[in-house]
């Protein structure tokens, strides 16, 4: 049985805790550190997971460490635990953007060690606070077929996984699912933006705009048999009203605009690395 530690108690800690507090994994099987109190005193009364302010002791308790804090604090958190504590057979899973496996690595490595850490780098995004998240996961290649399976089992909590054969797909991972939720809402924002124009009340366009997206979310879920263009042809007759509307959107240059905007995520990820 995993005892999981995570540094940093902020929100991408709290919705893997979430999920796997449902998942059925045992909340005295988690310890969250975290300096301030009022997120992990939070964690504890909503879940009964342990808490701390030490770094150290969560780290000592548990055999997987989810490194939960922002990229700047990354290496010092890493440093701050090697050069404590003994953490030969400890998984380390970092969902922190922009820090490498070797940078990861190069921390936890004491100048007397001789063997790096297992290091699983993972790029969440935020729909894992539903439990609906899509994460990429990279390994280091002391990475054991069975921590493999713990850090499977972790981000499966909190949504689907897919692991990676090469650190650079993270950056691609970023463009299409991390970045993602974002453009999606910035889509859904100029539709409600236009339906409050043509008169609807901004209640009203935000259900119109909520609603279609959830459905046609859905209807790409429930048929992952077909493929999206085959779905938005059955709903698009020619020269109808949606056809218009699509026509429009190709005359302006739809694919041009997404790859373009999904390559400056990946430029971006690249310059942050
Ligand atoms: P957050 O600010 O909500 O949480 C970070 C927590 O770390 C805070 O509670 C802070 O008090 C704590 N902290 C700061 N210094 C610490 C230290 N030295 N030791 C222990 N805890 C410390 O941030 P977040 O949104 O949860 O993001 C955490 C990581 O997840 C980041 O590296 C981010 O890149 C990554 N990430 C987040 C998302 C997301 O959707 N939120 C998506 C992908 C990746």
């Amino acid at each position: 049985m995993n005892k999981i530690a995570f540094i940093g108690a902020g929100n991408m800690a709290r919705a893997i805790i979430i999920g796997l507090v449902n998942s059925g994994v045992a909340a005295q099987n988690i310890m969250v550190a975290n300096p301030s109190e009022g997120k992990r005193l939070q964690l504890e009364q909503e879940f009964g997971v342990l808490q701390t302010s030490d770094n150290l002791k969560a780290s000592e308790f548990a055999n997987v460490i989810v490194l939960c804090v922002k990229p700047h604090f990354i290496e010092d958190v890493c440093s701050q635990i090697s050069q404590a504590i003994d953490i030969t057979g400890k998984l380390f899973i970092s969902v922190a953007a922009g820090t490498t496996v070797a940078q990861i690595q190069a921390a936890l490595t004491k100048e007397s060690a001789t063997e790096l850490a297992p290091v699983v780098r993972v790029m969440p995004n935020t729909p894992s606070q539903l439990g609906l998240g899509m994460s990429g996961l990279y390994p280091s290649k002391e990475v054991t077929a069975e921590q493999k399976e713990s850090a499977d089992t972790l981000m499966t909590a909190v949504g689907k996984v897919i692991w990676l054969e090469t650190e650079a797909k993270i950056n691609d991972v970023i463009a299409v699912a991390g970045s993602a939720p974002a453009y999606y809402f910035l889509f859904m924002e100029a539709m409600e933006k236009h339906a409050i124009t043509l008169g609807f009340s901004a209640e009203e366009s935000r259900m119109l705009v909520q609603q279609t997206a959830f459905g046609s979310a859905q209807m790409v879920v429930q048929n992952s048999d077909l493929e999206i263009s085959t779905l938005r042809g059955n709903v698009t007759s020619k020269g109808g009203t949606t056809h218009a509307a699509i026509e429009k959107f190709k005359e302006q240059g739809i694919d041009e605009m997404v790859k373009n905007s999904m390559n400056a995520a990946i430029a971006r990820a690249e310059e942050m690395a």
